[in-house]
């Protein structure tokens, strides 16, 4: 049985990321005990969900910066005028899959959640989903 659990993350500034990872597994832990592979998703086309380093808060300043360089110099048509955040976020992903057992989040020592933020500040939905 599919069952979900959605929380809201609040960003304050154009591209921003927020390590996610208990809010994750709250809605998790809501769900199951039980072992499985999660979904995750970000409803949203502006935006992104990915795993990096959770330690050192400089690596989200320099991820941040590392986006801003990355985006090509095309004269985009889009009129919102955001199409750097759409490109972004087909790059990175608007899911993620993750295996947790004993109803909790199997991650490396240094991983955490990063939810991106590419064209805020903005309220985003978060949606966990089980399947079993
Ligand atoms: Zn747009």
């Amino acid at each position: 049985m599919l069952r979900e659990e959605t929380f809201s993350v609040r960003t304050t500034a154009r591209e921003q990321i927020l390590i996610i990872t208990s809010d994750v597994q709250r809605a998790l832990s809501s769900m199951t005990k039980g072992d499985g592979i999660a979904t995750i998703v970000v409803p949203h086309t502006t935006c992104a969900i990915s795993v990096n380093e959770n330690a050192d808060p400089d690596v989200l300043e320099d991820l941040t910066k590392a986006l801003r360089a990355v985006v090509p110099k095309v004269k985009f048509a889009h009129g919102e005028g955001n199409s750097d955040a759409h490109f972004l976020s087909m790059l990175i992903g608007c899911s993620l899959s993750w295996p947790y057992r004993g109803g909790k989040l199997i991650l490396g020592t240094w991983q955490g959640i990063y939810f991106v933020e590419l064209d805020g500040p903005r309220s985003r939905k978060v949606t966990v989903y089980v399947n079993e």
